[in-house]
């Protein structure tokens, strides 16, 4: 290998390293996966209002919006939904 191969094979490991510390970094940041349930039964067959839009681009339509009523599919009825880990 020469002199110029080695440096450059040193020069892509450091990088490498570099990139797998970010990377452990960034995975303790990403946040653990959660989910909503009906503060009444517990239930996560739990839906919101909301508005979709039209994406010309994807021929789908793409959530827009949510407000804050949602409902329990379960209990048959309006509820507040709590978040807890999935
Ligand atoms: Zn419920």
């Amino acid at each position: 290998m020469s002199l110029e191969n080695s440096s450059v094979s040193e020069s892509l490991a450091a990088e490498t390293e570099i990139f797998r510390v970010r990377l452990a970094r960034m995975m303790k940041l990403v946040r653990p996966p959660v989910e909503h349930a009906c503060i009444h039964c517990g239930s996560i067959a739990v839906t919101r209002d909301a508005w979709a839009e039209w994406h010309v681009g994807d021929q789908v339509w793409a959530l827009a919006e949510t407000f804050d009523f949602a409902f329990c599919h379960e209990c048959h009825r309006e509820t507040k939904l709590v978040e807890r880990p999935a």
